[in-house]
């Protein structure tokens, strides 16, 4: 397989005065070339520590990011801004608090073009400028609009063009649709998809929404507290779901048919903390099939079927 992105037991923890904070525990991923891997999860389960990290927003604690079998993680920021930067945008979740609400869309569009191309002409950055408004759709006529004047899609479509401008071939789209509403969240994922058959891009696409992951993704990664705990292809999540904590996030995804009844798996207990971790299954407390050995052994994550990984100790029960 032709691998973009490769990430190897990438940690990323952060000092707090009750101790130390997983927020990104052991994670280890590949991502195909042209492909999207999506990053399913409920909040605080790291799955924006993780996009975060690999954009180098966040310096990582340990770990390896192999871009085109380079190792971004360690190599000095300046290096990283000269020769990487551009190649690794993101999209982010809130368009309005991502953008300066004194600057015009034209503006807006322009910055980052101008920013990274020192030499560029003032017409050459006007006219790139242009040619990202109108591949994302933005009209002309929105050049000397603000932020505030915009609804949400035309928003985030500023935020997308931004980050195209730089001509990246990766990107990490954290919860980019979350803030829209459902009749543009389709309009939103539909141009992403245009933009990656036309363009040859590569996403991390990040979200606590199982029905949008299913339509964007080519594979899934499901995170809980910190660690990936299955990964396989998107199809298979939906039809041979093997770990409980996935199970119990798909029988949250409600059927828009009144005369379907569905069974929901309710989690109760606590939350384990992710400060400081014991050595055991981090879901054990919520699980409803935990044992001894999940509140004392912490599983691996092992591959079940080809493709299809999934970290706990009775794995081989679930598959089907
Ligand atoms: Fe549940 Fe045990 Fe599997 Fe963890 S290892 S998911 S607690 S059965």
């Amino acid at each position: 397989m032709d691998h973009l992105i490769e990430v190897k037991n990438l940690k990323k923890y952060f000092q707090t005065p009750r101790g130390e904070l997983h927020a990104v525990d052991n994670v280890t991923l590949d991502i195909e070339r042209g492909k999207t891997i999506g990053i399913v999860g409920e909040s605080g389960c790291g799955k924006s520590t993780l996009g975060k990290t690999l954009m180098r927003l966040h310096d990582a604690t340990a770990g390896q990011i192999l871009y085109n079998d380079v190792d971004i993680a360690a190599m000095p920021m300046k290096e990283f801004k000269k020769n990487y930067r551009s190649n690794i945008q993101m999209i982010f979740q809130d368009p309005y608090a991502s953008l300066d609400p004194r600057m015009s869309v034209l503006q807006l569009v322009e910055e980052p073009i101008k920013v990274n191309n020192k030499k560029m002409s003032k017409a050459d950055v006007t006219a790139k400028a242009k040619e990202m408004m109108e591949l994302v759709g933005l009209a002309t006529r929105l050049e000397s609009s603000y932020p505030h004047e915009l609804d949400g899609g035309r928003r985030q479509r500023i935020g997308i063009a931004r980050a195209l401008s730089l001509d990246p071939d990766f990107i990490v789209c954290d919860e980019p649709v979350s803030a829209l509403d459902v009749s543009i969240q389709a309009q939103i994922l539909n141009l992403l998809q245009d933009l990656q058959q036309e363009r040859g891009l590569t996403y991390m696409f990040i979200t606590h929404d199982m029905s949008v992951v299913k339509h964007i993704s080519d594979d899934i990664a499901v995170m809980y507290l910190g660690q990936v705990i299955e990964k396989c292809p998107a199809h298979e999540i939906f039809t041979n779901t093997i770990h409980p904590y996935s199970q119990a996030l798909l029988s949250a995804i409600p059927i828009p048919n009144v005369h379907v009844k569905k069974e929901r798996m309710v989690l109760k207990g606590e939350l384990t903390s992710p400060i400081n971790p014991k050595k055991c299954c981090r879901f054990a407390e919520r699980c409803p099939y935990a044992t001894d050995q999940c509140r004392a052994e912490e599983p691996v994550l092992r591959e079940l079927k080809p493709n299809h990984m999934a970290a706990c100790h009775y794995a081989e029960q679930f598959v089907k």
